[in-house]
């Protein structure tokens, strides 16, 4: 298990509340990031990668992978990868690096797979993102640049907590911190 760095909690009170923190979290994103997701049925897992995606550029259907393990998608990012580099988003000039993600859901899946010796593993490996809901089910996955937590509050809105777990993935949390807690 990979260390926190550092790490927020959200509180989501309605459904597009976590569509908006996804909108938020997708500027973080670098090639090779690894995003688990943990939570519970119906906490929220899907439905933010949802959002990422659709931040991200994919228009299509984006359908669960419950049954299929896996979706690929090849989605543009929003941000130029070093942060110490000059590069900010910019208006209109700025170029976005395009990679795939691979959306994964393991719930269905709790036998250690063979297929990740099998083409798979590059997957999680640069420069693919991979997101991945149930990663506890595949105790072989490298560690995670990022861990989401979202957890059914009492109110029936949801409780994100995201763990950066890369000095990176910190800095940009810190980063990001103002307007994820205004997406919220
Ligand atoms: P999971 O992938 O974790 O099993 P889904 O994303 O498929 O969960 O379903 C989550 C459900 O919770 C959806 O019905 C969605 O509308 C709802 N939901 C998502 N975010 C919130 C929120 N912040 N407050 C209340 N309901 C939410
Ligand atoms: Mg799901």
């Amino acid at each position: 298990m990979s260390d926190i760095i550092e790490a927020l909690e959200l509180d989501l009170v309605q459904e597009a509340a976590t569509q908006a923190a996804a909108a938020v979290f997708a500027q973080a994103l670098q090639p090779g990031d690894r995003i688990w997701l943990i939570g519970d049925l119906g906490a929220g897992k899907t439905t933010f990668i949802r959002a990422l995606l659709r931040t991200l550029g994919i228009t299509g259907p984006i359908k669960s992978p419950t049954f299929a393990l896996v979706e690929p998608y090849a989605v543009k990012l929003l941000a130029e990868s070093a942060l110490s580099g000059a590069a900010e988003p910019s208006a209109g000039g700025g170029r976005r690096p395009e990679c795939e993600l691979y959306h994964f859901d393991f719930y269905r899946c709790e036998q250690p797979l063979e297929w990740l010796d099998a083409g798979f593993a590059e997957h999680f490996e640069p420069p693919a993102i991979s997101a991945v809901e149930w990663p506890t089910r595949q105790a072989q996955l490298p560690p995670p640049t990022w861990q989401l937590q979202l957890t059914e509050a009492a109110s029936g809105g949801r409780t994100l907590r995201i763990e950066a777990r890369t000095a990176e993935a910190a800095t940009w949390l810190r980063r990001l911190a103002v307007p994820l807690a205004e997406a919220a």
